[in-house]
């Protein structure tokens, strides 16, 4: 089985750090982005299966790259996976209505996170937060 892509967006080096570490043992591969710009220029070129992305970007932010993403053809398939610092119901809402595929709230929980993502990658994807 062609070992999946994965896109991390994340422009805090710490987090970015962490979640490489996280993910690298199961076998993905993994490219980053620092910003929504280079986000959404990575992902037309690169057609990840999976986009991990923080909200809270300089150039542009997760919100507006995941609505450029969603609009294109070639991108609009591929699953954005909010990765929110605040569990509050409106940023979820916003992000439901942006598009995102789903969230995980940050700080992540470094032992359910590779299932959480196994979960996104399944046909179908999760559909919520696990
Ligand atoms: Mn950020």
């Amino acid at each position: 089985m062609a070992s999946k892509t994965i896109l991390i967006v994340e422009d805090n080096p710490v987090n970015r750090k962490l979640l490489l570490t996280v993910l690298k043992p199961h076998g993905y591969r993994l490219l980053t982005a620092v910003d929504g710009e280079e986000a959404v220029a990575v992902a037309r070129q690169e057609l990840p299966d999976l986009i991990l992305m923080d909200l809270q970007l300089p150039k542009m932010n997760g919100y507006e790259a995941t609505q450029r993403l969603k609009e294109m053809p070639a991108t609009a398939k591929i699953r954005v996976v909010a990765l929110t610092a605040h569990a509050m119901s409106e940023e979820r809402n916003q992000a439901k209505q942006v598009g995102f595929d789903g969230y995980i709230t940050k700080p992540i929980d470094t032992r359910a996170f590779p299932g959480q993502i196994g979960a996104f990658l399944e046909p179908g994807g999760a559909q919520q937060e696990r």
